[in-house]
């Protein structure tokens, strides 16, 4: 992801704001996200870096559909917002931790999916049962353990299960998905839901099977090597 300072004059009421690319994207996923279900009203929450040092990230408590591109609230990982006349979402620690643990996420979101959020509920981890689940996740899908909303004792715990993972299931909460980009990071929360599904489902009709772990690792490593669009190659 490019953390370029773009100014455009052209966005939505005249504004002129800085990363404007970057808050199109968040306000698109974050519309996105409520229109597969994957949250409902004004939960879950979605930022991006802007800079080595920058994030941006989308306001706490205002509907995704009226979302515009300067209500984004940008700010730095210690926590100081530095742009923006919203506060914040609540989860700002939670996307800080993440960003400050593993330098190679430039997305994070976080939805409140059903069936993601049963197995939350449930404390089970998700199992490494479906292909494009290990590929985009890297194997099944960890609990981890319960914290209020909004504390640095859950940003710790979520940002140390994301050290081996690429999603995670919040205990009696929902989902994180990282990625390199805000789309593929909504893209993990998608997957988590629908492996989630699975999972339940399948316990209906005689329980998961789950993956050996050479077939995990030989997906995981074609997902982050080949899968898709190259650039140079046939
Ligand atoms: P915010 O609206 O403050 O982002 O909080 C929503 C949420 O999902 C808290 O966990
Ligand atoms: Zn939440």
């Amino acid at each position: 992801m490019a953390y370029e300072n773009n100014k455009d004059d052209d966005c939505r009421g005249g504004c002129d704001v800085e990363y404007i690319e970057q808050r199109k994207a968040i306000i698109a996923m974050g519309r996105q996200m409520i229109a597969a279900g994957l949250a409902v009203g004004t939960w879950g929450n979605i930022s991006c870096r802007v800079g080595a040092d920058l994030i941006a990230i989308t306001p706490s408590g205002v509907e995704y559909t009226s979302l515009q591109e300067q209500d984004i609230v940008v700010m730095s990982l210690d926590g100081q917002v530095v742009d923006g006349n919203l506060r914040p979402s609540t989860e700002h620690p939670l996307h800080r931790q993440i960003y400050r643990d593993r330098p190679d996420v430039a997305a994070v979101v976080h939805s409140h999916s059903v069936y993601a959020s049963a197995m939350a509920c449930a404390r089970k981890p998700i199992p490494a049962a479906v292909e494009d689940l290990v590929q985009i996740v890297g194997g099944d899908v960890p609990v981890a353990d319960y914290h209020l909303p909004g504390t640095q004792a859950l940003a710790t715990a979520v940002s140390a299960a994301l050290a081996r993972r690429d999603g995670v299931l919040l205990a009696n909460h929902g989902v994180v998905g990282v990625g390199a980009t805000v789309a593929e990071a909504l893209r993990v929360c998608a997957v988590i839901e629908k492996a989630a599904h699975i999972a339940i489902v399948a316990q209906a009709v005689g329980g998961v099977v789950e993956l050996e772990q050479a077939d995990i690792d030989a997906m995981r490593s074609y997902y982050k090597k080949n899968y898709g669009q190259r650039e140079g190659e046939d």
